[in-house]
């Protein structure tokens, strides 16, 4: 079943001051912009990816935890339960955790083809493995009997609590993005997965359409930040000219220094980092961005990288600097700061 997330909040018209042509034009507005989904299938993908994880050795910096409520429900189960359960998770364990929910590109296809399925009774025929659809066919009874309520609901919450905000704001936010980027938003609307794990770092986005999927339990999520990581994801769409003009002034300023190579990296999501939170926080009061408050610059882009990006990055976000110019001149300082530390 298709589920807007219109369905899921209580409305808005009900408050004597906004109108309800005001009320109907938000609800277009976040309509427009964003398709949020709850699917049972989706959820049971990634909550056996979670819980495989969770047996084997810890590497991530972002463990992968199942929570206390769910470890007390997995206690709970049957013996009969818990022999099928544990034949999924090893499933999951020996055959798919191998394989990262973004970077494998037949993850990102098996991902869409299971969203696609929503909550539909059984899992129709998918162009997915057989041997994972069936082992998603036997684990789902147990998961709809003692799991998924709780799920859905967390998921429900999290888009409920995400939607007027989207209403305040969204629109804003979107023209943005539109500009800085110098893309087009990418769907109308984006399709989003709310889902209770979704990968160690809380959201991934796979493109081609750009179809995010978001963790409805991750702390980082929550409040106005849930905000900034519906936006910060779908910019993973927009991102494509940016990432071109990194390209082209690195190859440029490597032409001018031929003594000097200098990498780029990710950059494009250092500024997509920037970019994502610099508009949240100029829009919602006191706001601190996701990479700001979580520690992120220090961790993965250390250096100058952030205060270069506010420098040059910053003209063109105002609008004063075109993103070409921008981005070349953030790399030649990037570069003349790596050159001269
Ligand atoms: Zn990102």
């Amino acid at each position: 079943m298709m589920r807007s997330v219109l369905l899921l909040i209580p409305l808005l018209c009900s408050v004597d001051i906004i109108s309800a042509a005001q009320s109907n034009e938000a609800k277009e507005t976040s309509q427009r912009l964003f398709d949020f989904h709850s699917g049972v299938w989706i959820n049971l993908h990634h909550f056996l990816y979670l819980e495989a994880l969770s047996r084997g050795p810890q590497k991530s910096s972002h463990p992968a935890v199942v929570t206390d409520e769910d470890a007390v429900l997995l206690g709970s189960l049957s013996a009969q339960e818990r022999a099928t359960w544990n034949e999924a998770v090893d499933y999951y364990a020996n055959s798919v955790i191998a394989r990262d929910l973004l970077f494998d590109r037949d993850m990102g296809i098996i991902k869409n083809e299971i969203e696609d399925t929503e909550d539909s009774a059984d899992l129709p025929q998918l162009d997915i493995p057989a041997d994972l659809r069936g082992t998603l066919r036997k684990a789902a009874p147990i998961y709809r009997k003692h799991f998924w309520k709780n799920h859905d609901q967390e998921n429900r919450r999290w888009i409920a609590q995400l939607q007027p905000l989207i209403e305040k704001y969204g629109e804003k936010l979107k023209n943005s993005l539109v500009a800085i980027y110098e893309e087009p938003w990418p769907d109308s609307p984006v399709r989003v997965d709310v889902t209770i794990y979704a990968g160690q770092f809380g959201a991934y986005t796979t493109n081609g359409p750009t179809r995010p999927t978001i963790c409805s339990r991750d702390p980082a999520n929550q409040g106005a930040a849930a905000l900034e990581v519906v936006f910060h994801e779908t910019s993973h769409g927009m991102i494509d000219r940016v990432a071109d003009a990194i390209s082209a002034a690195e190859a440029d300023v490597n032409a001018r220094n031929p003594k000097e190579t200098f990498h780029s990296g990710k950059l494009w999501h250092a500024v997509l980092f920037y970019t994502a939170g610099e508009v949240v926080a100029q829009q919602v009061p006191g706001y601190v961005a996701y990479a700001d408050k979580n520690g992120l610059w220090t961790r993965a882009w250390p250096g100058p990288v952030r205060s270069l990006i506010e420098q040059d990055w910053k003209p063109h976000f105002n609008g004063s600097v075109t993103l070409s110019a921008a981005i070349g001149k953030l790399i030649s300082d990037l570069a003349a700061a790596q050159a001269h530390p």
